[in-house]
């Protein structure tokens, strides 16, 4: 069970996943945790200011951060003599003093300064959590997770080396699960060989909670989150939106770009390879069963699982006389945009021309300098991804007639079909999102 952010917020919070964890005592849960919501992005703050040298406006901006946790401890924690959490607490403030005096400083690689310096906020809502489980009754029982989950040295980005980890995984926290014991560790926060502490990535929980499941074997990764699963369209754009109950995982990876709110597929992929399925549940929520993602998911009668969307996406057209016939033209307009760290969606060819989208605009003219020596560039903003998914679109004939059909009397700016089997994707202005997404959800849902 891995409980997000937003999941272990504030006393609120702490109360309702003793009571998810409580509930499902007997499936023998291990439990992972990101650090308090907001933490994460305070702790790298910090290491910014320090950066800049003024190392005590950098401790301090941690204060009410601090206070958070114990607040929580004081809501749970009662009973007089000294509480292990406060010592902890105080260690971690003077690790982190130190830490950050040697960011102003420069005394060690930046790089792992940051990683250390940010490890702090899993270090700290772990230990919180298992002591809030233990004083309601649940023999939880914090583990390192520096001490399992063994890494490269790309701090920042750090590889789990898998086969390491899932022995040192399985040796440490089989023997607890059968003594009854619930295992908790801080997701996102591993550790190099040398024991030099690296993270996996901003979200990187959801990939510890990944690679934990898998190498125990567990028989249901979930992630509990503020949403109820993934939904058949935009809640805020149609009423009728509901939770998709299960969704394959190759559905759910072409849905990962439209909303943080979706798994991102590289961090479940390990649970997904080993056949565990994972359910994305809402902390808010905890009877509502969420939606399933698993490895294969048959066609449902819907046909389509989900109609995603993502506005404020600008067009770019190249047509050159010089791409018919002759290489290396694609490869010439993809190096642009890999110079310019410009991430491009949807593309659509012709034989003298490409469309593209993207929705980071920020290099935008400098990019079109350079695209115009490789031929005629238009710019067009104010556009629309819709993003048809569903395994049907595999499976059936005359579902794309019956989806253009639908929105016959919409202009259409590109159509990206048969890269994955289960999407298709169109764009058009922006204006008319929101009627087609409620057109096409009436016609299908
Ligand atoms: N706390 C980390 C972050 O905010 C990891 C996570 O939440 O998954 O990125
Ligand atoms: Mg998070």
């Amino acid at each position: 069970m891995k409980f997000g952010g937003t999941s272990v917020g504030d006393v609120a919070a702490f109360e309702r996943v003793i009571y998810v964890v409580s509930s499902q005592i007997d499936r023998r849960p291990v439990v992972v945790v990101s650090a308090m919501t907001k933490v994460t992005d305070a702790l790298l703050a910090a290491f910014e200011v320090a950066k800049k040298g003024d190392f005590a406006e950098a401790f301090t901006s941690l204060d009410p951060h601090f206070d958070r946790h114990t607040t929580v401890a004081d809501h749970f924690i009662t009973g007089d003599g000294p509480r292990p959490f406060d010592a902890e607490l105080d260690l971690a403030r003077g690790e982190i003093s130190d830490l950050l005096i040697r960011v102003a400083r420069r005394s060690l690689p930046l790089s792992m300064l940051r990683d250390a310096i940010v490890s702090y906020g899993e270090q700290l809502s772990s230990r919180l959590l298992a002591e809030v489980l233990r004083s309601r009754g649940i023999a939880a029982r914090q583990i390192d997770s520096r001490r399992l989950i063994v890494t490269d040295d790309e701090f920042g980005a750090a590889q789990p080396m898998i086969d390491e980890t899932n022995e040192l995984v399985r040796v440490e926290l089989a023997p607890l699960i059968d003594a009854g014991e619930v295992p908790l560790m801080g997701g996102f926060i591993a550790a190099n060989r040398a024991g030099e502490t690296t993270t996996l990535g901003r979200g990187g929980s959801d990939y510890s909670a990944a690679i934990v499941a898998a190498a125990l074997g567990a028989s249901e990764l979930q992630i509990w989150t503020d949403v109820t699963g993934v939904m058949t369209c935009d809640p805020r754009i149609c009423s009728s939106a509901r939770t998709i109950p299960v969704l394959s995982y190759e559905e759910a990876a072409e849905l990962a770009y439209f909303g943080a709110k979706v798994l991102h597929p590289k961090t479940i992929k390990p649970a997904v390879d080993s056949q565990i399925p994972v359910r994305v549940c809402n902390t808010f929520e905890p009877n509502e069963i969420g939606t399933m993602v698993v490895a294969d998911s048959a066609e449902t009668p819907n046909k389509i699982k989900s109609i995603a969307h993502k506005k404020n996406i600008t067009i770019l057209r190249i047509s050159s006389a010089r791409m018919l016939g002759s290489y290396g033209f694609m490869s010439a307009v993809f190096q642009v945009f890999e110079r310019f760290r410009t991430v491009i969606d949807v593309i659509s060819t012709s034989e003298v021309s490409i469309a593209l989208t993207l929705d980071n605009t920020t290099e935008l003219d400098k990019i079109v300098t350079e695209l115009e020596r490789l031929g005629d560039v238009e710019v067009d903003p104010g556009y629309a991804v819709i993003c048809v998914v569903g395994e049907g679109l595999r499976a059936s004939t005359g579902l794309a007639s019956k989806i253009f059909s639908t929105i016959d009397d919409v202009n259409i700016a590109l159509v990206s079909h048969g890269a994955s089997s289960v999407n298709l994707t169109f764009v058009i202005r922006e204006e008319v999102a929101a009627d087609v997404i409620r057109d096409l959800h009436r016609e299908f849902f």
